[in-house]
């Protein structure tokens, strides 16, 4: 048997269990703190804790499952992506990325995905299991540990230079405004705390895994621990309309971003198996419900496929769609309040796919532009080292 992971326990958790062991309630405030704020990664480290207490914990609790497999660094060391196993074998990828003013980690919600997504390594590996609200808040944790050693070591390389908003995610990274397609030039990296960004994008789709999921965001989210303010989080879906309407209610404002990735449900059903549950015209119905209920602008991600998605007459319809036309044509006259991210896709081996020239890209994009919908290209970060998520575990022969 496993022993129960101390990140599985929020803070009334850790009080039960103090009372349990006849221990008075601060010790468990204690011992939160070094685990988000000092970023403890065993009890040995809790010197503010008595010995009896520190053995204790050790022989009857772990922190954390994630064994380290692997790790990969691109970017002049500036993307890290690491391959964790998890104590059933099963295994998960998170990517750290450093930019000159934040530092972005990039986690799983699930292990493997069954969104089936035909563009995407973590489909083809089907959805192994979800992930529980600890395994996702260590990757986060791991993260911001790669940060401080980073820092500590004084191999900072430079940063990108970039100062776009937004999203960030593996295989993604700063936004381009439409004048630029790589970064700026360098500039000096600033000295980062911990990390600034948390986009859950890595493997699976987190609002199948709903509950563990939203555990993980309160915990990140909380004050007492690692504190991250909710719209420094960024939740990924591939659309699940009623998770969306969930979000909605939970009065808690990280931002949302939603692949869309086709304008037209054939199309969209061809590249996404998901759309035949959620078609567009619900999807977007939700998105509204969404906009209305919080007052947030929604991203919307659109990989380009060379031939599949990225022609212009593609990028019309989906400027008609986002501007309020429906999808048969009729025209609502509610745009919706929204920024699309175009993704130059990642190429995955086996897939029967290509990647769009760069002048393509740039043309779907003036298409958007000239129609009114906010737009930005997305700068790659980690294409060396497999960032797209799912292909280091595809590629893992541990497993
Ligand atoms: S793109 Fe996201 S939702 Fe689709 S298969 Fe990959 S991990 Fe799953």
């Amino acid at each position: 048997m496993p022993k129960p992971s101390l990140y599985d326990m929020n803070l009334a958790d850790l009080e039960t269990l103090m009372r349990g062991w006849g221990q008075p309630a601060f010790r468990a405030r204690q011992i939160y703190r070094q685990l988000y704020v000092n970023l403890a990664a065993n009890p040995a480290a809790m010197t503010d804790l008595p010995l009896t207490l520190r053995d204790r914990l050790s022989a009857e609790t772990s922190i954390g499952g994630l064994r380290l497999v692997r790790t990969q660094t691109s970017d002049d060391g500036l993307t890290r992506k690491a391959l964790f196993a998890l104590p059933d074998g099963v295994v998960v990828e998170t990517v750290l990325m450093i930019y000159a003013d934040r530092a972005t980690a990039c986690v799983s919600t699930q292990a493997g995905c069954a969104m089936g997504c035909v563009f995407c390594a973590t489909g083809k590996l089907g959805l192994l299991r979800n992930l529980s609200p600890g395994e996702i808040v260590e990757q986060a944790l791991w993260a911001s540990r790669e940060l401080r050693a980073w820092q500590g070591t004084g191999d900072r390389g430079q940063g990108t230079g970039d100062r776009g908003q937004g999203t960030d995610r593996a295989a993604g990274g700063p936004q381009d405004d439409g004048s630029r397609w790589v970064a700026d030039a360098p500039a000096p990296v600033q000295q980062l705390g911990r990390i600034s960004n948390l986009v859950f994008m890595g493997m699976g789709e987190p609002l199948a895994n709903y509950d563990r999921w939203w555990e993980s965001v309160q915990r990140l989210h909380d004050p007492q621990g690692l504190n991250m303010g909710a719209r420094s989080m960024t939740v990924s879906t591939v659309g699940l309309a009623q998770g969306i309407r969930r979000l909605a209610g939970e009065g808690l404002p990280i931002n949302l971003a939603i692949s869309l990735h086709a304008p037209d449900d054939a199309l969209r059903s061809a590249l996404m198996p998901i759309n035949d549950r959620f078609p567009i015209g619900d999807l977007l119905d939700a998105a509204r419900e969404y906009i209305d209920t919080t007052g947030r602008r929604v991203s919307f991600e659109y990989v380009l496929l060379q031939g599949q998605n990225d022609q212009p007459h593609q990028a019309l319809a989906l400027a008609k769609l986002l501007r309020g036309h429906t999808a048969d044509g009729a025209n609502r006259g509610v745009p919706l309040l929204c920024h699309v991210n175009l993704i130059p896709w990642n190429p995955v081996p086996g897939a029967p796919l290509g990647r769009s020239e760069h002048a393509r890209v740039r043309a779907f994009q003036q298409v958007l532009v000239d129609y009114g919908v906010a737009c930005t290209v997305r700068v790659e970060r980690g294409v060396e080292i497999a960032a797209a998520c799912g292909q280091l575990a595809g590629a893992n022969d541990e497993r």
